[in-house]
């Protein structure tokens, strides 16, 4: 089962993936479009930390204005006088030298021919209207800011977010010491399946009490873990509950021995093992019998 925060990583990583994926999209059209190089741009924006390089490449393509043919819409450059595919007039031209002129000026600075005071009539080009920049920027913007309130909403929505913490306890015995004070035959027979099993580890849990009172007890059997083993112990919760997490060390030699895990709260902890800080599968049976000893 994916835990919570897993779930929110993958998420995280998902929405990042798609708005680079959008960026790079976005970049490789409009360098395209402004005639800069779009490969290149592309590759800066997407693989640069922190967007640094789309940043780099917004305030750079300011130098390559996106231009297009207000009758046709064909690309075109500023130096274009008349666009390529419609024919339409873009920019004043010297009548006798065909210089280009802007307009209000008097003289013509190339061939010093006077200049008509009003012209023949132009449609410069425009820039292209920009609709996906502003989505993405938005983007930028509103992605972390839905996630933090989905982290916010599923905290809240589970279980452990507003249920009570609880407490837990772990101790260690000697597995012939636990035997004897248990004086259970199925343990025995269970502890015998277990030693000569495939799995990591094994756990009987038995769960009691109701309401309040409600806990549970585990009793705990790793065969690489000797009678002298130091462990820590810590305690997780994610959306789908809440754990407590044993961490073993061998310490070489020693007996076989018992860990014995009783806890309360709600919801009731699950157990996650792991040997020198690596995850081990744990095989869990319900029995109805008590576990711990001094319970
Ligand atoms: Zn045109
Ligand atoms: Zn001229």
């Amino acid at each position: 089962m994916l835990g919570y925060g897993m779930i929110f990583a993958l998420l995280l990583l998902l929405a990042f993936l798609i708005l680079l994926a959008a960026i790079g999209i976005y970049v490789y059209r409009d360098a395209k479009d402004r005639r800069m190089n779009a490969l290149l741009w592309t590759l800066v924006a997407v693989v640069a930390p922190f967007l640094t390089g789309f940043i780099v490449y917004l305030i750079v393509r300011g130098a390559h204005p996106n231009l297009r043919c207000p009758h046709c819409g064909t690309s075109v450059t500023e130096r274009f006088l008349v666009c390529p595919s419609c024919g339409a007039k873009l920019r004043h031209v010297c009548p006798s030298c065909s210089f280009p002129v802007e307009e209000g000026w008097k003289v013509c600075p190339r061939c010093a021919a006077q200049l008509p005071e009003d012209g023949e009539a132009i449609t410069p080009p425009r820039q292209k209207k920009d609709r996906a920049l502003g989505k993405i920027l938005a983007a930028i913007i509103l992605v972390p800011l839905v996630l933090f309130a989905l982290n916010l909403l599923l905290l809240t929505a589970s279980p452990f977010g507003g249920g009570e913490a609880g407490g837990v306890g772990v101790t260690t015995m000697e597995a012939g010491d636990y035997l004897q004070t248990m004086l259970n035959p199925e343990i025995e027979s269970w502890l015998q399946e277990s030693q000569s099993g495939a799995a990591d580890a094994y756990a009987l849990r038995y769960e009691t009490g109701e309401g309040e009172e409600r806990r549970v007890e585990y009793l705990v059997y790793v065969s690489a873990w000797a009678g002298d083993a130091s462990f820590s112990i810590g305690q997780t919760s994610d959306f789908f509950g809440r754990y407590v997490e044993i961490d073993c060390k061998d310490n070489g030699g020693g007996s076989e021995s018992f860990l014995i895990v009783s806890g309360n709260g709600d919801p009731l902890p699950q157990l996650r093992l792991s040997f020198g800080g690596h995850p081990v599968s744990c095989e869990v049976r319900e029995v109805d019998f008590p576990l711990d000893p001094d319970a």
